[in-house]
Parts: structure tokens; C-alpha cells; sequence
């Protein structure tokens, strides 16, 4: 079973961003380091919700591009990506359809109307929901 690690400086910062945003969706790129059953996330990388919509999120390729090259050079992995909902922290049936074009990612969403995280991944198929872990 997976598990993700997360400093709770970044539950801070996430929530921090997704109230400033709110209602529309935050959405950041996650990077860290990853082990066979542990990811524990190392950098932070907020962009503008490119749609400002309170149900979906897009993030400019520039931004993607930029952060991706950043992490390489500081030694971290790709992990996953977070935003925020004005609704309960579960997929949406976009954001399903999105899993399935990023692999193995995890999805992390933070509710901002309930203030709490859950972390997703899609995994054989099937979604099946990440242990947080909070330090
Ligand atoms: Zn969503």
C-alpha cells in the first residue's frame, strides 16, 4: 500500500492557496522522491488555474514545463498533482477521465469547504485512495 508523506508546512501552503483561489480550483504540481511504497513530497509548485472554474483546472504546459525542469535539476521526481474542490476531496468525473492520462500520478485534492486532503491513485484500473500521512 502506498503511502504519501506531506510536511504540514505544505498542508499549510495548499490550504493557504485554495483559500486565496476559492471558490474557483488551486492546482499545483507536486515533486519528491519516491520509494517502492512511500512518496514523500519534497517541493510545491503552484500555477493559475487556467480556467478559473470551480469544478475543472488546467495548467498553462509552460508552467509544466518550467516546474519539471526545475525539480529535474534539484534531484526530484514527479509525484502527482493536487488542486482544490468547493465540494467533498473526491474525484470528479473529469478529473477521471484526467487520471487516466497521467499514469501513475497521484491526485491530491484538498476540500475547501470541508478543509480536508485525500490522495488518489489510479492503479490497475481502478482508483484506489493513498494513505496520508502528515508530519
Ligand atoms: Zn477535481
Amino acid at each position: 500500500m502506498l503511502i504519501l508523506r506531506l510536511h504540514s508546512h505544505y498542508v499549510d501552503l495548499l490550504k493557504q492557496e485554495a483559500e486565496k483561489v476559492h471558490p474557483v480550483e488551486a492546482c499545483a504540481m507536486l515533486f519528491g522522491n519516491l520509494s517502492r511504497n512511500e512518496v514523500v513530497v519534497e517541493k510545491v509548485k503552484f500555477a493559475p488555474n487556467e480556467l478559473q472554474s470551480t469544478v475543472r483546472f488546467e495548467i498553462d504546459p509552460t508552467n509544466v514545463t518550467a516546474a519539471f525542469t526545475e525539480a529535474e535539476e534539484e534531484g526530484l521526481d514527479f509525484i502527482g498533482l493536487f488542486h482544490s474542490h468547493p465540494a467533498p476531496a473526491s474525484p470528479s468525473p473529469i478529473d477521471l477521465k484526467y487520471m487516466k492520462l497521467w499514469g501513475d500520478a497521484l491526485w491530491l485534492i484538498l476540500s475547501s469547504t470541508e478543509g480536508n486532503l485525500a490522495a488518489y491513485q489510479l492503479s490497475d484500473g481502478t482508483v484506489k485512495e493513498v494513505t496520508i500521512r502528515m508530519e
